[in-house]
């Protein structure tokens, strides 16, 4: 049988190629984007887990847009305006895809930044959007940039990660927010803001959310892959109920509700008087680590090669002078350390910036320091 054209035009995901590679047990990978599973909160669960048991109520059918107790709860703990509506999704990457899928015909213009979210690129790329990309800079997305594409290119939706960005870890600041979220006013543009880091800041004062300043031209996608688990698959998509209610048609016929039992775990796990701690211990985790990763860094990274500090989440972006980074990656995984070459990350890879992108939440002290030790030896070869 013949695949779906749209399917034909996606590539698959070198990430998972590159992970497969790292799973040999002499490679350190810098690859994935996974939280250290020592962080999940298993002690918490635990008694929890014991007493879904007595409620079979949980495992029968739910209703679509998610299990009613946890979405009241969501309204008061994100604070949303009273316009707004809170659906659960299976992981916020179903959220993105439900509304590519409302939304998006054969054709239609999406804009993100470039570098973007693979699983963005793959979800658009599946609808067959026409991604048309803005640079990023230290603040978030040029704003000149984006002005001359929302004028010229009247596109539908402006895809975005402004909080930790994956890959590059940029936070997008104050200013840049409430210009982007003027944009889309005044355009008519619909802002897709996927926040999955935002709760992983370990410097820095906390600043809004873009959709605060745009509650109506907005959707927002939040996770609990990163400060929960991503086994649970519970994400939460919010914004106007009229910018939602298709989300809840498509997501009938894509798989009916998320798990009810996962939503009630969940529920207990945010009331839970230990869970704002148990957060605070995952920064602090995540935050030694980076900091050893930034300081090996900039002892050891040859001229000519670059790294940004970052205030949060998952992902540090080395930049470097122009080279083959798919062939630079292939010879690392042999000096035994596995990490994401530039180009997949651009929905024109041809266009894309020699980097390479670094995680540091899955890894101990002591291998970060081992893998940028290797890192530095693979790429002064590679660039000499
Ligand atoms: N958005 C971004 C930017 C991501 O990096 C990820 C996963 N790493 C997701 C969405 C999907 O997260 P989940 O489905 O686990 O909530």
């Amino acid at each position: 049988m013949e695949i779906a054209k749209s399917l034909q035009q996606t590539p698959s995901s070198y990430i998972r190629e590159i992970l497969a590679a790292a799973s040999d047990k002499n490679v350190i990978s810098l690859a994935g984007g996974l939280p250290d599973e020592k962080t999940f909160p298993i002690d918490l669960m635990k008694p929890m887990l014991e007493s879904l048991s007595d409620m079979p109520e949980l495992f029968q059918y739910g209703a679509t847009a998610g299990y009613t107790p946890l979405l009241n709860f969501l309204n008061d703990y994100f604070q949303l305006p009273d316009t707004h509506i809170a659906m659960a999704c299976t992981g916020s990457q179903q959220g993105l895809d439900l509304i590519a899928r409302a939304y998006v015909n054969p054709g239609d213009k999406v804009v993100m930044e470039a570098p973007s979210y693979l699983g963005a690129m793959q979800v658009f790329g599946l609808v067959q959007a026409d991604i048309v990309t803005v640079p990023q800079t230290e603040f978030g997305p040029d704003i000149e940039a984006l002005r001359t594409v929302f004028y010229e290119q009247s596109p539908k939706m402006f895809y975005a990660v402004p909080d930790f960005h994956n890959p590059t870890g940029v936070c997008w600041s104050l200013e840049t927010r409430k210009q982007v979220a003027a944009l889309c006013e005044q355009y008519n543009v619909a802002l897709i803001e996927d926040a999955p880091y935002r709760e992983l800041r370990f410097s820095g004062e906390a600043i809004p959310l873009v959709s605060d300043f745009c509650p109506q031209h907005s959707i927002v996608l939040r996770s609990f892959s990163k400060i929960a688990s991503p086994g649970l698959r519970i994400g939460i998509v919010s914004g106007k109920s009229s910018y939602l209610e298709p989300l809840i048609k498509i997501k009938q016929g894509a798989d009916l509700h998320s798990s009810v039992p996962m939503q009630a775990l969940l529920l207990g796990l945010l009331k839970h008087d230990n869970f704002d701690y148990h957060i605070d211990t995952i920064r602090t985790l995540y935050k030694s680590r980076y900091e050893t990763l930034y300081s090996e860094l900039q002892d050891k990274l040859p001229e000519g090669c670059e790294i940004k500090p970052v205030d949060g989440g998952m992902f540090v972006w080395v930049t470097l002078p122009t080279c083959d980074t798919f062939e630079l990656a292939k010879e690392l995984l042999k000096e035994g350390v596995a990490v994401v070459p530039s180009p997949v990350f651009y929905p024109q890879p041809e266009a894309a910036q020699a980097a390479l992108r670094l995680n540091f939440t899955n890894a101990t002290k002591d291998e970060l320091v081992m893998a940028i030790s290797r890192l530095a030896d693979g790429l002064a070869k590679h660039l000499d």
